[in-house]
């Protein structure tokens, strides 16, 4: 047995998620990136590379992961570009997205003939926390301002607009579009390419697949443009879970159960979200709290119920693991990191990387 904590990232239902990407790109027209963000375990990226036409990006070294390890289209962005950056970001992109005006003009020449693109922030957005909300009070998010993008519109090759954030609601898609439509229509049919972004839960159950390839392919005709999505979560929502070991069991007003992992460590957006993750799917009758074994107070995976009391050394799975997870582990109060694992399509199960002291040792000076 695999010693735990690890990840397990399950290749069939990662299959499952690109083929409904593949149909997107078919009856959409749209390509599809995948935003390495959110998820950059590239010992799966044979099983990604062809239903997916590359990757994006937030920095440098995410630029040279697409580039290395996935191949396809290598976008780069940056919310902010460093001098000492620049040349490396555009030996190794397709496309260069500034997030600026003034970057965008401070690179520019630099950038040489590779497609130069601009973030447009449209100032709306749907995203339920203002951390997270790209629309926020004074963003620093992409451009706004219609005059000052059309000063530079010539010598650009496309925009990228990225306001969805956990969209599971076409309809609230839809309208968004629509008001970006509104607001940039004068801007939008002077481009070759127009990224959407991600935040768009089209892998969701239930989503209306039809409707929305039907609304991308009106917004590439009706713009005489080439549309792009950037799903992370979208792409791997479903996909991997952690395998943690019960370590203590307690009653303290409800039952207990501590685990050899932590969400801060290792989940970390269910503590900035506040979120809990979906643990097993029993119905027994002994429901526990399933709790991290840092010293943080409010370390809670969440709950779930058993059908027998918890032992330690019982394993359980906790789920949604996929994304914004193994790109943010990190070594809080020097507990035992994660390995990561891979779930073949022929069901074995084979380790691909594993943490140790040294790890630890070196991330530090
Ligand atoms: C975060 C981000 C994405 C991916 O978002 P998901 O919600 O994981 O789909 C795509 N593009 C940009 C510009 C982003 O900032």
């Amino acid at each position: 047995m695999i010693p735990t904590p690890y990840y397990l990232i399950d290749k069939s239902a990662l299959l499952r998620n690109l083929q409904i990407i593949d149909h997107v790109r078919e009856y959409a027209g749209a390509k599809v990136l995948l935003a390495l963000k959110c998820f950059a375990s590239w010992s799966v990226f044979d099983l990604m590379q062809p239903h997916m036409d590359g990757t994006t990006s937030s920095s440098l070294y995410e630029i040279k992961l697409g580039r290395q390890k996935f191949g396809g289209e290598t976008h780069a962005y940056s919310v902010a570009f460093a001098g000492h950056e620049i040349e490396e970001v555009v030996i190794h992109c397709d496309k260069i997205i500034f997030n600026s005006v003034s970057q965008f003009e401070r690179f520019e020449s630099l950038a040489g003939d590779k497609p130069k693109g601009l973030r447009l922030n449209p100032g709306i957005s749907c995203a339920g926390f203002d951390l997270a909300d790209p629309a926020r009070a004074f963003s620093r998010l992409g451009e706004s301002d219609v005059a000052r993008i059309l000063s530079v519109v010539e010598r650009l090759d496309g925009v990228m607009i990225h306001n969805n954030c956990e969209n599971r609601d076409f309809a609230r898609f839809d309208a968004l579009l629509s008001e970006v439509e509104a607001r940039y229509g004068e801007i939008l049919h002077r481009l070759s390419w127009v990224s959407l972004g991600g935040g768009i839960s089209f892998t969701a159950p239930g989503y209306p697949l039809d409707a929305f390839c039907e609304r991308l392919r009106r917004f590439a005709e009706a713009h005489g443009v080439q549309v792009y999505l950037e799903p992370g979560d979208a792409t791997v929502r479903g996909t991997t879970t952690l395998e943690v070991s019960v370590l203590d069991t307690g009653f303290n007003g409800r039952n207990l159960a501590v685990v050899d992992s932590s969400t801060e460590a290792h989940m970390l957006d269910l503590l900035i979200y506040r979120e809990t993750a979906p643990i097993g799917c029993g119905q027994g009758e002994h429901a526990y709290q399933i709790c991290g074994k840092t010293c943080l107070a409010g370390d809670i995976f969440g709950e779930a119920r058993f059908d027998q009391p918890l032992q330690v050394g019982d394993r359980i799975s906790i789920g949604d693991a996929g994304g914004y997870t193994m790109v943010k582990k990190n070594w809080f109060n020097g507990i035992h990191m994660p390995a990561i694992a891979v779930k073949e399509l022929d069901g074995s199960v084979r380790v691909v990387r594993t943490f140790s002291f040294d790890d630890y040792v070196n991330s530090l000076s």
